[in-house]
Formats: C-alpha cells, structure tokens, sequence
C-alpha cells in the first residue's frame, strides 16, 4: 500500500532506492546488584569498554577520505570529548561504587540524568547534542556485550539504491556510508541543525529527517522516494508516481552535468558586467572545494570552527590558528581570503567564553548578548592572538580581515587601534605581514546599515550577513523553529537595507559583498544582481548554479522590476514585482 510521510527538508535532490532499515541499538540492558568485592572488577570493564570504543573512534578518524567533510573528524572528536567526560565516566563510577549497579544499568542510569538535564535546555542545538552522548553510551553498550558497532560490516553487500532508514544516525556513523553506494537517508529524529542534518548536507544526499515514525512504518526493502527539496518520503509509489520522480531525478543529473561546464567560463551577465563569485568556508581544508567549483577568492572564512571543538576547551595558540591561516591562503594559491575574526557567542557558545566570568553561560538572550567582535574586545589578548595569526598569514598571499557584528563607531576604532597594535607587536618580533591589508565589516545589524557613513569612512570593504541582518531586522531567532515561517529574506525591511548598502558603499566607491544565505540562494541572485549587487560569497555547492543565473541575466532590463519590488510593501504587489524580476 502506498503511503506518503512528511519531515523536514535537509538536503536537496531527489533518492529512488530500497530501505535499508538499521534498527536502534536496544538500550535495554540488565539490572542486577553486584557484590563490594566485584566492585572494581566492575569498573575495570567499564574501562576496558571505553577503551574498545576510544580504538574504534580512531580507527573511524585514520580512515576518514582526504576529501571528508570537514564536519565528520569533529563529530569524531565530540563523540571522543563525550566518552571522556567526567560527567559520564566519573559519574557512572560513582553510581558503580554507591550503589552497586552493574556497568550497564550505571551507565543507562547516568544517560538517563544527562538526558532529563538536556531536555530542560531551552537551546535547541544543545538539546540535539543529547543524541551525540546517547550514541556513544550505546557504542559502550555494545562493546560491553562484545559486539563492536560496524555499520560498514552491517550494511556491506547493499543493493546500489540502498537508501537508509533509521531512528536517528550518529555522524560518525554517517562517515562510514561515505565507502557504501547509497543515495539518501530518512530518519525519524532530527532537526535542521542536527549533526546528521549537517553532515548530509556537506555530503550532498538527498535526505529528510524528522520524520516521525519513519523506521516502524517503513519495512526493510520496501521501494521508496525520497524527495529532499521537499521533506517528503513516498512509500510504495505508484506506478505513475514512480515515473514522475524518476523523470525529475533525471532532470537534475543532467542539469548538475551541464552546470559543470560553466566552471571555467567567466562570470558575467549578457550585459557584460563581470560578477564576482567568492566561496564561504569553515576549516582551511574546504578552500580545496572552493576550488573545484571555480571561485576566485574565499569571501567569508569562519574562524570560529577552528575554536569549536578544541580539546579541553583550550583556545588555539597563535602557531596553531597562523598554520590553519597560512595553509587556506595556499591553498588558495594568490587569491583573495577573507579572514573573518572569531563569531561566537549565540547558537556557536564556546566552552572558553564560560570561563571569562562575564556571566555568558547565563545571559538572558544570547544573540543579543556579548557576541562575535562584542567578545573579541572583551578579550583583548585572545583577540590580539588571533589577529596577529591572521597578519602573518597575509605575509604568504592576499588576505583580508573581517570583523563581525559591529554596530558602534568606537567598536571599529578599537577594533582598528588592536590591529595597529598587533602589526607593531609583529614589527617588534619581526615577523613578517602585509602592511596593506584590507580590513572590512560584516553588515549584519540593521544599525550599522542604517548608520553606513560611520563604516564608510573607517574601513576598506564591508561584506552584507543577511543571515543575522534577516535575525535582527525581524527579531526572529534563526535557531529556533517556532518562528521559522517568520524568517523572511523578502520582508521590504530587509530589501530596504540591502538596497541601501549597495547603494551608499557604490557611491562612496566602497567595495560591497554579500555572504548570507541570500548569496547562494538561484531564486535570489535576479534581484541582488539588480540592487548592484556584484560580489557573491556561498557554500561552494551552490556556486555553479547561481553562476548560471549570473550568465543568463541583462542588468539593464533588471532595472525597472527591481525598482518595483523597493517600492512595493504590501504582499500582493512584492510578489507581483517579485516574478517581474524572475522574468526580467
Ligand atoms: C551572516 O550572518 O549572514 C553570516 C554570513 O554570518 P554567520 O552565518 O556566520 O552568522
Ligand atoms: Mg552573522
């Protein structure tokens, strides 16, 4: 019987397959009381166990492809970080010696406490992290009972058009599909943010997650669709349904083939206006990515991944953060990098900033709170550190410093005065840096777009965030779903200030970006290219076909629409300017 079942769109495309069901590691384990004198026996097991999984996590990191997703050696790592905690090992002993609980009910028990703990968080990407401690007390489980969790193994001799269907999938697991032919996956947890959500992503497979009930109601090899664009799962399709879907997975393999052939072509539209088409990345390694998709410079380089997921919580020293520097700006072989400064604080806490006692771990809104460049001054020596890294780094290439999250005149001139300060630290050690590198702001409150002058006159290049500028214009919390369908790129307010940027930066003869979202956004890319818009920074998946928009667009008959969609407020009318530009 066909069925259709709905989740949450992560990752675009279209996966025609068989399930593959993988069933949950039971959680299910004994409970029985042991004797005082079994007490240590019992805690030697528990050792021995942590240290089968801390080999099968090293194993799972030595076998990661060159080209892995950056993404999958730190969920590696967390899931090492995890295994280590005291609030896991220590208190399990604890409950071992207190209570004389057998291994596995102590360690189900302490899951237990964690998981009451993380459901009462009101963050949800702290509260998707739950899922990371439960995948590694199952992976303890399992080597307590002998059996070492190998999805390789399992899922080896799998048809071609396997497509997965599980509760929930750890990343690290999701690595090892990377070897395996399968063409998506379905899960029943999960949300936009999940580690397994982002991972996906990374990868390019179709796939939706969230969708409840998914692995009871789906059977092992029954035949089903996929439909990643739109969060859809088709179980037993129809015939007709299956033609369909074929026919557009058909559609798109061929549109991804011709993309391809426009790697090499030069950016610009049918009125011969070169366009710009700079890559965003997050650990130096993806400036390879970069590469392959044709960009010619890294727009937005977000150091802060490189803070994230350090062990110990310890910040990264200058040699560490001037090797991950020097080797982007290699890699990138002469071509511009833009490095932005750290940008944590919000949804990316850093265990670090909870030691400052400035009271962060407590702040009533934290996106509001003492983020991104707001820390940085709050922590000269850390900011200093960093910058000094990133100066010598310029000494080997083109770099370019972005500040994130300014808003206030004597923000930037203290930010300039750290930089100046950090160049004669450098001039005194006497190392080496462009004494000319560009210093540039993020545009990404409504108050420093509305306030442009005081940027303008102070710094070289700005670079429009639309994904805080959209945050803070509506006052929507990007990271919270209940207001999701609030999130709007096309609320006149948001247009207005984009508009106005490009504009005021032209004029002052400032150069402008964009590396939001919105940059890599085809639907977008009409309306920014006629707001003035010339240099684009994305996720390098995306810059092929937003190049192709590029090439087929006239910025002249661009004009009139786009004029009409600055003038329209109310809905009716935008939408009407809105397919006007499609058009144009
Ligand atoms: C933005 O806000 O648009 C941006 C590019 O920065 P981030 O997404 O890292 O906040
Ligand atoms: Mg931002």
């Amino acid at each position: 019987m066909s069925f259709t079942l709905h989740g949450i769109p992560v990752s675009r495309g279209i996966a025609i397959g068989r399930a593959y069901l993988i069933a949950p590691a039971a959680l299910d384990v004994d409970h029985y009381l042991i004797e005082p004198a079994e007490i240590e026996g019992e805690i030697e097991r528990f050792r021995s166990a942590q240290r089968v999984v801390t080999q099968e996590l090293d194993a799972l990191r030595a076998d990661l492809a060159a080209d892995a997703p950056t993404e999958m050696g730190a969920f590696i790592d967390v899931h090492s970080m995890i295994l280590n905690d005291a609030m896991l090992v220590q208190e399990t002993i604890d409950l071992i010696r207190t209570r004389r609980y057998n291994v596995e009910w102590a360690l189900t028990e302490q899951l237990e406490r964690l998981s009451r703990h993380f459901d009462e968080v009101d963050d949800e990407y702290l509260r998707e992290r739950k899922a990371d401690i439960e995948q590694v007390v199952e992976r303890v489980l399992k080597a307590l009972a002998g059996a070492s969790v190998n999805l390789a193994h399992n899922v080896h001799g799998a048809c071609d058009e396997m497509i997965v269907v599980a509760h929930d999938i750890a990343p690290a697991d999701m690595m090892q599909f990377k070897t395996q032919t399968f063409q998506g996956f379905v899960t029943d947890l999960g949300g936009r943010t999940s580690h397994t959500a982002i991972v996906a992503r990374s990868l390019g497979i179709p796939a939706a997650v969230g969708v409840q009930q998914a692995s009871a109601l789906i059977r092992q090899d029954d035949l089903i669709i996929v439909d990643g664009d739109h969060g859809i799962v088709i179980v037993d399709p129809a015939p007709i349904v299956l033609e369909e879907y074929t026919y557009r997975q058909s559609e798109k393999a061929l549109e991804q083939r011709k993309l391809q052939r426009l790697k090499f072509s030069p950016t610009k539209t049918l009125c011969g206006t070169h366009i710009e088409l700079c890559a965003n990345i997050e650990l130096p390694d993806d400036a390879r990515a970069a590469i392959d998709a044709g960009a010619t410079g890294v727009g937005l380089f977000r150091t802060e991944f490189l803070f994230m997921n350090q062990k110990d919580g310890r910040l990264p020293e200058e040699e560490e953060q001037f090797d991950a520097y020097r080797r982007a700006v290699e890699l990138m072989n002469g071509m511009p990098v833009t490095i932005r400064t750290i940008d944590v604080g919000a949804d990316k806490p850093l265990e670090a900033m909870g030691s400052t006692g400035d009271g962060y771990e407590t702040a009533p809104n934290p996106a509001l709170g003492l983020r991104a460049i707001r820390w940085s001054l709050s922590e000269p020596q850390m900011f200093l550190t960093q910058l000094r890294a990133i100066l010598r780094a310029s000494a080997f290439g083109c770099v370019k410093i972005l500040i994130p999250m300014l808003a206030h005149a004597q923000e930037i001139d203290q930010t300039l005065d750290l930089i100046r300060e950090a160049k004669r630290q450098l001039d005194d050690a006497g190392l080496a840096y462009d004494p000319t590198v560009k210093i540039g702001a993020m545009i990404e409150i409504p108050a420093a777009a509305i306030a442009l002058p005081l940027f303008l006159k102070r710094l070289d290049f700005l670079s429009i965030g639309t994904n805080d500028l959209i945050q803070y214009t509506l006052a929507i919390d990007r990271a919270d779903n209940s207001v999701a369908h609030l999130y709007d790129p096309l609320h006149p307010a948001v247009l207005h200030l984009i508009a106005f940027t490009l504009r005021e930066a032209k004029r002052a003869g400032v150069p402008v970006s964009v590396c939001g979202e919105m940059a890599g956004d085809p639907a977008l890319t009409r309306l920014l290219l006629g707001m003035g818009l010339t240099e684009f920074s994305m996720h390098p998946s995306q810059l092929l076909v937003v190049k192709q928009e590029i090439l087929r667009s006239n910025l002249k008959t661009l004009e009139k629409p786009v004029a009409d969609v600055l003038a329209a407020f109310e809905p009716g009318e935008l939408d009407a300017a809105l397919k006007r530009v499609a058009q144009a």
